[in-house]
């Protein structure tokens, strides 16, 4: 019996561990990319991201506007 309740506790606490892991990384996941090249930001998944070396990331719209980026006609983030 006590080992049943020891073990419904583990679970809560990892249930919540996970679910503020997954808050956590989508608060500081880098929602849009932009090219710095171009001068031109994305969605994540856009056929016409620019490579790796050229990418600027940004967590919002607001913020890549901001930093002088307009937006991908194609992805329109
Ligand atoms: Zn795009």
């Amino acid at each position: 019996m006590k080992f049943g309740r020891v073990l419904a506790v583990i679970i809560v606490i990892s249930l919540l561990l996970g679910a503020a892991a997954y808050y956590l990384s989508s608060r500081i996941s880098h929602e849009y990319i932009g090219n710095v090249k171009t001068g031109v930001f994305h969605r994540q998944g856009c056929s016409h991201l620019p490579c790796e070396k050229n990418r600027a990331y940004f967590s919002s719209k607001e913020d890549a506007v901001d930093a002088g980026y307009r937006r991908c006609i194609v992805c329109w983030p």
